[in-house]
């Protein structure tokens, strides 16, 4: 601990999934962070964009009635968002036309505290950075496999958002240029060779779970569809260790249950590939916090919005007059930026 104080403050984080809004409230004691509470309810998306923002808005209420110290409100989103407006612009998995829909006015409108957006990828990251498997990393490289492939990195302890929050598309980058098809609109992306219908179909079985399952038992169709899926997330994530050169690869989703039969085929791709930086130091582990991830890095990433260094992809918040975009930054009466070992 330095000589000031720690300041102890509590902070909400909401992810928003096709089918589920989750939440958890975590607590902030300098660079220490821990959930005090987490929870989930079905996402009432037949009811559209409209009933889906109504009801983060309740959520975050009902939060804030239990916890009254909640100073920052973060929303995680499956696609893509406009920062300096809290806007979203494509929704992944949730129906209905999402483009230009303000959700942090509303939210911060209903609650009074600030709400800053995040992709629910980069949540993840930020979540598994601060108190999961990359605790202590300074740069890192995640990936979340799911129905598609979502990716982060964070470089020297922080989140990198880019200008609009959408860096960090791991599984967007091409690996094959004549390859399958992907829901980008690209073809050959990694995504089109690990989303969970790829790997299910590379391993002869009806779902990830099944595949996982198969190969654990043995099955050496599975083994073979695993080793294939993990080629292609070898070359993906190679591409990008020899660009940020991270100490460490976090694996998420369901498939990373599998553990090593995943990850060994990812490992030996890497040793194939990779000269420039000494991969003896850049380990590939799966991730610790599991389905909450998603809340709990948007919790912090509202914690963190507005702080000197965020970068300009999170630095926007919607304050509690719910007119729209105001950059905090300068304005936070928070102390500095965090300083991560
Ligand atoms: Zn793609």
């Amino acid at each position: 601990m330095t000589a000031t104080d720690p300041s102890t403050s509590h902070h909400l984080g909401i992810d928003l999934g096709g089918t589920n809004l989750k939440f958890a409230v975590v607590e902030r004691t300098g660079n220490v962070w821990r959930t005090l509470e987490q929870g989930r309810e079905a996402t009432r998306a037949g009811g559209g964009p409209d009933a889906v923002v109504a009801q983060i808005g309740g959520m975050a209420t009902a939060a804030v009635a239990r916890w009254p110290g909640i100073v920052t409100v973060g929303v995680g989103v499956p696609g893509l968002y406009d920062p300096a407006h809290g806007t979203t612009r494509f929704l992944v998995n949730v129906p209905g036309d999402w483009a230009g829909r303000p959700v942090a006015g509303p939210v911060a409108a209903a609650v009074g505290v600030p709400v800053a957006l995040i992709n629910d990828a980069r949540a993840f990251g930020l979540a598994e950075l601060r108190l999961g498997a990359g605790r202590g990393a300074s740069s890192l490289i995640g990936l979340t496999l799911g129905t598609g492939v979502g990716g982060v990195i964070a470089i020297d302890g922080r989140v990198h958002l880019g200008h609009d929050g959408t860096a960090g598309e791991i599984g967007h980058q091409t690996i094959d240029p004549d390859g399958p098809t992907c829901g980008c609109g690209n073809r050959g992306c990694v995504e089109a060779f690990a989303r969970a219908d790829r790997i299910a179909e590379a391993c002869g079985t009806d779902d990830v779970e099944a595949a996982v399952a198969a190969a654990r038992a043995g099955d050496e169709g599975a083994l073979a569809g695993l080793r294939r899926v993990g080629t292609a997330l070898g070359i993906g994530i190679a591409n990008v260790i020899v660009v940020i050169a991270p100490d460490l690869v976090v694996i998420g989703g369901g498939v990373a249950a599998a553990g090593d039969l995943l990850l060994d085929p990812i490992r030996d791709e890497l040793r194939r590939r990779v000269y420039t930086t000494a991969l003896d130091r850049v380990e590939v582990v799966t991730a610790e916090l599991g389905p909450w991830a998603g809340a709990i890095g948007a919790a912090i990433h509202g914690a963190e919005s507005g702080e000197p260094g965020e970068t300009a992809g999170g630095a926007a918040y919607a304050d509690a007059s719910g007119l729209g975009a105001a950059d905090r930054t300068g304005e936070t009466t928070r102390t500095a930026a965090t300083t991560i070992g």
